[in-house]
């Protein structure tokens, strides 16, 4: 045996030639290193940042989020064209929302997707069209729906036959008319490489292909509901289109059904467009995911002899997660004597309270010294956090400078999505600011926690 010499490093992890390097693919575009060394993103250096906002702090880069929802936008606009129909994108706003988010994704022509109450009093705040608004949501309350009426938002999609009757309730008090999607479970699952097809589904979100067409029956018996189209959302962190092809072909011979009973101008695919965390992901470039996907609705519609629906998409995390860069400071550094090899244990000042995704999900993620260039020797890492948990992960493994020492930056990339929106206060952390970066300048856009914050809940305490 050979122990001695193996790793504990992953197949997929490879030493990199330099373990200072930037991979393209997984930070944002602007990203550099100045002439000490030091990184910069959006123009501001990450020095700068942490001595204006300390540490940890989620900085998001305005230009990459403008960039891309407007390339993802022109992308599925210029395949649905040459398709003879249109396509909307609207921003998956759990992916991460805040008033500027919705600002800058709605100037670049975006419309937004809400799935609660507050989701949709953020997106109005920033002063969003309701009507270029969707509702999602398995389980809207009374007060919710009523809300989403009231302020005039654009589509509600209908996720159970209780919500319809809800709705009904809603619209009959009032003189308007609701525009309404029906959410159906393809049977198609997918994530990363695989997808999962299969006829029953054992989970929460939508109808059954099988039971869908008499919801729909249901809604256009039902003055004040408009029944604009069938939804499907098939799972997140997809690369390929073989998953999005195999869902939209099954959820087009139901919409083929549907055309006996009236129109169905419109058809929503969902989104979960795939990203790099690391620089052994390759996600599929969305020219071409538009393509794909556009192209197997205009086939499935030629074949089955109907008029292609005007389409609209969902992505969240391919527009936000690779413009999300977290800068932690690194605390203690521990060596660890495994069978196969060692393992060094970089802790930083946060952890699963501001990215729970390794903690849900096993997600894995990448790292880079910050504040300098380190050492050219490359030491296999996990970096962790500060909480009593075992499983508070940042990034599960790593090579990092063998000269990497407490007191430097460390930058986390790809934190864009689903990190601010699942983060917590677990050990009473303050959960850190977000700060945008645009040409040279930075702003909060969501204040830190402060400990004043963290104590006001506690009815024990007098402030
Ligand atoms: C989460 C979700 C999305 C966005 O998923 P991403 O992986 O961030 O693109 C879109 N639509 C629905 C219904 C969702 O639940």
């Amino acid at each position: 045996m050979q122990s001695a010499v193996s790793s504990p490093a992953p197949e997929w992890l490879v030493a990199p030639d330099d373990v200072n390097d930037l991979v393209p693919a997984v930070w944002p575009a602007s990203i550099e290193r100045g002439a000490d060394g030091e990184m910069i993103i959006g123009g501001v250096s990450a020095d700068e940042l942490v001595r204006a906002y300390g540490t940890p702090v989620q900085v998001i880069d305005e230009g990459e989020v403008r960039r891309r929802a407007s390339t993802l936008r022109r992308a599925f606009e210029s395949a649905a064209a040459g398709q003879g129909t249109t396509a909307r994108i609207y921003y998956a706003g759990k992916a991460l929302l805040n008033t500027s988010i919705v600002r800058w994704v709605t100037s670049e022509g975006l419309n937004v997707d809400v799935c609660t109450g507050g989701e949709l009093e953020v997106a109005l705040a920033a002063g969003a069209d309701a009507a270029q608004l969707g509702f999602h949501g398995n389980n809207k309350s009374v007060l919710e729906l009523e809300r989403a009426v009231e302020a005039g938002v654009g589509t509600i999609v209908i996720d159970s036959l209780i919500e319809i009757e809800r709705l009904a309730a809603i619209i009959a008090r009032t003189d308007g008319d609701q525009r309404v999607m029906l959410r159906v479970n393809s049977g198609v699952h997918a994530e990363t490489h695989d997808f999962l097809a299969t006829a029953h589904d054992d989970q929460k979100f939508g109808f059954a292909l099988g039971d869908a067409a008499a919801a729909v029956a249901r809604i256009r018996e039902i003055p004040g509901l408009v029944f604009v189209g069938l939804h499907c959302h098939i799972g997140s962190q997809i690369f390929g289109v073989a998953g999005f092809r195999e869902s939209a072909s099954r959820v087009l011979d139901l919409h083929q059904e549907l055309l006996s009973g009236g129109d169905v101008p419109q058809l929503n695919l969902g989104g979960g467009f795939g990203i790099a965390y690391t620089r052994a992901d390759d996600p599929t470039p969305i020219a071409e995911l538009a393509e794909g996907i556009v192209s197997a609705v205009a086939e499935g519609c030629a074949a089955r002899g109907i008029h292609i629906p005007a389409l609209s998409f969902e992505p969240g995390r391919a527009i936000v997660g690779n413009a999300g860069v977290t800068l932690y400071e690194v605390g203690t550094i521990k060596d660890v004597t495994l069978e196969a090899g060692s393992r060094r244990y970089v802790s930083v000042d946060g952890g699963m309270s501001d990215n729970a995704r390794p903690a849900l999900y096993g997600a894995q993620y990448s790292a880079r010294l910050a504040s300098r260039e380190g050492s050219p020797d490359p030491v296999l890492v996990r970096v962790v956090g500060k909480h009593c948990e075992s499983g508070d992960i940042v990034v599960d493994h790593e090579y990092l400078p063998g000269d990497t020492a407490p007191g430097d930056l460390l930058a986390v990339p790809a934190t864009g999505a689903y990190c601010a929106p699942l983060s917590s206060n677990y050990n009473h952390v303050p959960r850190p600011p977000i700060v945008a970066v645009r040409d040279g300048a930075s702003r909060v856009i969501v204040r830190g926690e402060s400990m004043t914050d963290l104590l006001a809940r506690d009815a024990g305490i007098e402030l």
